[in-house]
This record gives C-alpha cells, sequence and structure tokens, in this order.
C-alpha cells in the first residue's frame, strides 16, 4: 500500500474511532438520539446505494462536548478490528433506520478475526445477545462455538456476524424491510473482511445472501458464490437444538468447508 493510502485509512480509521468513542460517550450519558447533520446526502457510503443518504444520520454535530475521549466500552468496540470495520460501524451509528431500533438493548455488529478465512451469518441476535452486544453468545450460539472448534478454528480466528443487527421483538423473523435497511452493513462488513468462505446458517442467512427463496434444506449442503466467496448454506444451530438428528448433515456440510479451507478431516 502506498504512504498516502496508508495515510487515508490511518485518518479514516482516527475519525471512524472518534466518532465510535463519541456515541458510546453520549449513550453512558444516557442520550438515545442525535441530532441529524446539515447535509446528510454528502455522508451516505457508497455501498448504501443512491438516494441511501436520506434519513441517514451516523452522528451529526456533538449534543454537548463529550471531554476527553472515554475508554471504548467493549461492546461498542466488538467486530470493529480494522479500520474497514470500525468506519462501518460508524457508519451504522446509533442506527434508527428501522422499526427494530427501537426494541434493542443493544446493537449488535458481530465479533471475530477482521481478517478472518472463514466467516458465519446468522440471522438476527436473540435475547442473550441483545444484551451482551455480541452475536451467538445463547444456546445457540455454545453450540456454533462447538461446531467452529470442531473444524479446527478458535472462535477468535473466524468473523461472526448477522443479517440483522438488532433484535427481532420476541425472537421473531425478520421482516423484509428491515433486511433491506442492514443488509448493506452486512455486505460492506464481509467486502471489508474478504474471506475465503462464508458459512450462512440458516434460511435467512442463505436467502438473503443469496437472493434465492429455495428452503434452506435444498439449499444446504451446496457451494454457491457470493461476490467471489465461496458461500455454503447450513441449518441455524437454533434448528440443531430443536432437531439434533440433522446435526450430521450439518457436520457434512461443515466439513467440505474444513476441505475448502486444507484444514485436517477427523476420520468419520
Ligand atoms: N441467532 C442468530 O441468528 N444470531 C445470533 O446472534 C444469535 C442467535
Amino acid at each position: 500500500m502506498s504512504d498516502d493510502a496508508q495515510g487515508r485509512r490511518g485518518s479514516v480509521a482516527a475519525l471512524a474511532g472518534e466518532a465510535l468513542r463519541h456515541l458510546a460517550w453520549l449513550e453512558s450519558a444516557g442520550v438515545r438520539e442525535v441530532p441529524p447533520p446539515p447535509a446528510p446526502e454528502q455522508l451516505a457510503p457508497s455501498y448504501l446505494g443512491e438516494g441511501a443518504a436520506e434519513g441517514v444520520a451516523p452522528g451529526g454535530r456533538p449534543a454537548a462536548d463529550p471531554g476527553p475521549a472515554a475508554p471504548l466500552p467493549a461492546a461498542a468496540s466488538l467486530g470493529c478490528g480494522s479500520p474497514e470495520l470500525l468506519a462501518i460501524r460508524a457508519d451504522i451509528g446509533d442506527c434508527t433506520r428501522c422499526k427494530l431500533a427501537g426494541g434493542r438493548t443493544r446493537l449488535v455488529y458481530g465479533v471475530g478475526n477482521p481478517g478472518a478465512e472463514l466467516v458465519f451469518v446468522g440471522e438476527g441476535p436473540g435475547q442473550d445477545e441483545d444484551l451482551q452486544g455480541e452475536p451467538f453468545v445463547g444456546r445457540a450460539g455454545q453450540l456454533l462455538t462447538k461446531m467452529i472448534e470442531a473444524m479446527g478454528f478458535r472462535r477468535e480466528d473466524v468473523y461472526i456476524a448477522n443479517v440483522v443487527k438488532c433484535r427481532p421483538p420476541g425472537n421473531r423473523n425478520p421482516e423484509p424491510d428491515e433486511i433491506e435497511a442492514c443488509e448493506p452493513f452486512l455486505r460492506a462488513q464481509l467486502a471489508a473482511i474478504g474471506p475465503e468462505v462464508i458459512v450462512a446458517l440458516g434460511k435467512f442467512a442463505a436467502q438473503t445472501l443469496l437472493r434465492d427463496t429455495t428452503p434452506i434444506s435444498r439449499l444446504r449442503g451446496r457451494w454457491f458464490e457470493y461476490g467471489g466467496v465461496k458461500l455454503m448454506p447450513t441449518f441455524h444451530p437454533a434448528y440443531l437444538l430443536r432437531s439434533p438428528q440433522e446435526k450430521k448433515k450439518a457436520w457434512d456440510d461443515l466439513r467440505l468447508v474444513m476441505r475448502e479451507l486444507g484444514k485436517p478431516l477427523p476420520p468419520r
């Protein structure tokens, strides 16, 4: 990378970090909304598409002087391990782009290695994730962690994100307008990470990323392509908890992923 590009990357990261610290400070001060910036159309990043700037208000003028930079609360910086991921998180801000915003405790951005070769994409945060700000930390998350470890990775080696970043009330399915509002950020995260393989966990992740309404039972176990990256749909861990007899099929899918990534395959 040229010195110039390196410099620009550094300043974007510094700005994004500052924005994130500022939002975290506002949040800790009890501020739930910030005023819109004067010219939002100039602030929309390209991955949001044309016309997306309307209503996009990642920050705006500070409501009050934040004072010296406070340490970033762990949950607010989770999943932001590269300048690009940090900048996307700063764009999301204290998001109110869809109706899920009103019911969330914490926005669940992602977690893991910013340069991961393997990314898992789930549906959306449940209750535990909403409280902790980290994806896949409840019962389904514990199973996902076991699946990751059985593949020969540690949880921190991979990156984990969801189609929607805020908890749907009562864990209902995300609705099309909510997916539409949130998906550009997932796409941007995936582009920033540049993995070799994406595993889509369950119907929502697979159908959203592939723009395909085929049931997950028919999508799973087959390779697809997502923006030049190999994508493997498999069953969602929450479904596997309800239907343990399907675990073998999911393991077959993960073995295909391991083979693709050159991981040693344990004997059957
Ligand atoms: N289910 C999901 O799809 N994502 C989570 O983060 C947790 C449970």
